[in-house]
């Protein structure tokens, strides 16, 4: 058999404990058996980061932005206990976050479903995928304790020594106030990588803020979106049937829970910090979660939403069999792999990604999973597999598929 071919090669960026090793399970028994594949490869490991200064990481984010398509392994943040357990020469930033802040790019957080594990919201149907703005509002606020009665005023100095200001407040007694920003520019890149992405896939873009009470703030977000609407995305997303849509903050997550889903769901920094994890327990499954970072020009970058796994790591180190799943894992190389595929005009590799795609979700369906399914599913007769049977498993239904 003449494997698929590839024209561009992807950027591949490896990564830690057990999601190193479903890495290369996946690369071996899925990937290489039908594919040519084509990679520049990263070794974006903490070991290999300590070794280059972490120079690794910005080449890997360079490297996307010459190539468009990169999949990446989960990766340790370094903490206190990981300079001392990998000797490390300083304390590494996190890797998602160096990454992001070259491609300035937006994560897009989107669930896999599956029959057999059902969302808790009975109606949903389709996949909700999450934007959420990765700058300022709260996480670059300036706050303090106010001691006493005084008065407490904004202040902006324009460059040419012109002030403007505003009373926040005349206390009487103690309090506390926050002073928090936003930049346009940042505001816009969120909102192109949300109407960029909401295209690729050909679903709604939702966006949602207090608009009503913070009415210069939130209401500069809305007016961004409107205006790039109005002005660039609306052809476009009316060629493809799809549309824009902005509602109240507390009336979007009305309208998100009656949904059947399908849709993309843009919100600022603080309510997509709560909504994710709301949305990510609410599909099943974080081992069911897959992240997109996409880049205002477009450059994309794939990944599992999980962390390394550490725990059945140090199993795996004593010798012992784990259950991990490598679902989301698998879904960021057939992502990435889709998206080169269609970029290139190389069909069949898009043709393999929804097959490997299909393979894994028919495993699941037909009772084979890893043990953080079989807790959650309504499936009768499900089996527990460990890591290798279980990839051995979609690997069969693979080469099932693969002949047809
Ligand atoms: P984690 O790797 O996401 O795992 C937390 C727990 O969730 C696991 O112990 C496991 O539960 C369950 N789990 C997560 N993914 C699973 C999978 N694929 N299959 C089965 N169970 C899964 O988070 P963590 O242990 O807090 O973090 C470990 C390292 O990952 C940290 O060094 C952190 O910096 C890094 N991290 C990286 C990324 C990234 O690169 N995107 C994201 C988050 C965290 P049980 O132990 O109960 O089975
Ligand atoms: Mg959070």
């Amino acid at each position: 058999m003449t494997k698929i071919a590839m024209k561009t090669p992807l950027v591949e960026m490896d990564g830690d404990e057990m999601t190193r090793i479903l890495w290369k399970l996946i690369r071996e028994k899925l990937i290489l058996p039908y594919v040519d594949l084509k990679t520049e490869y990263y070794d974006l490991g903490l070991v290999h980061r300590n070794e280059t200064d972490d120079q690794v990481t910005i080449d890997a984010a360079e490297a996307t932005k010459k190539y468009g398509v990169a999949v990446k392994c989960a990766t340790i943040t370094p903490n206190d206990a990981r300079m001392k357990e990998y000797n490390l020469k300083r304390m590494y930033k996190s890797p998602n976050g160096t990454i992001r802040a070259i491609l300035d790019g937006t994560v897009f957080r989107a669930p896999i479903l599956v029959k057999g594990i059902e969302p808790y919201v009975s109606n949903w149907k389709k996949p909700i995928t999450l934007a959420r703005h990765a700058y300022g509002d709260v996480y670059r606020d300036v706050e303090f304790r106010v001691p006493g009665p005084g008065t407490a005023k904004l202040v902006f100095t324009g460059e040419d020594g012109t002030t403007s200001e505003k009373t926040i407040y005349e206390f009487k007694g103690p309090g506390v106030i926050e002073g928090m920003h936003n930049r346009d520019d940042s505001i816009e890149s969120f909102a192109r990588s949300c109407f960029e992405y909401a295209l690729s896939v050909k679903e709604d873009l939702w966006f949602s803020s207090k608009d009503t009470i913070s009415k210069i703030y939130d209401a500069r977000f809305r007016d961004v979106f409107q205006n790039l609407y109005d002005t660039e995305y609306k052809a476009k997303m009316d060629a493809v049937g799809t549309t824009y849509f902005y509602t109240l903050i507390d009336d979007a997550v009305a309208r998100v829970i009656r949904s059947e889903g399908g849709f993309v769901w843009a919100l600022k920094n603080y309510d997509g910090d709560v909504m994710s994890d709301m949305m990510a327990t609410a599909f099943g499954s974080l081992a069911m979660m897959t992240s997109i970072l996409v880049s205002p020009k477009g450059y994309y970058e794939y990944e599992a939403a999980h962390g390394t796994v550490q725990r059945h790591y140090y199993k795996y180190l004593k010798g012992e069999k784990t259950s991990t799943n490598p679902v989301a894992t698998i879904f960021a190389w057939t992502g990435a792999l889709r998206k080169r595929g269609e970029l290139d005009g190389y069909a069949d590799l898009v043709t393999f990604a929804d097959k490997l795609e299909k393979a894994t979700l028919c495993t699941i369906e037909s009772g084979k999973m890893t043990g953080d399914l079989k807790a959650i599913t309504k499936l009768p007769d499900a089996e527990k597999l460990d890591t290798e049977e279980f990839i051995d498993a979609i690997g069969e239904n693979l080469a099932v598929q693969m002949a047809e």
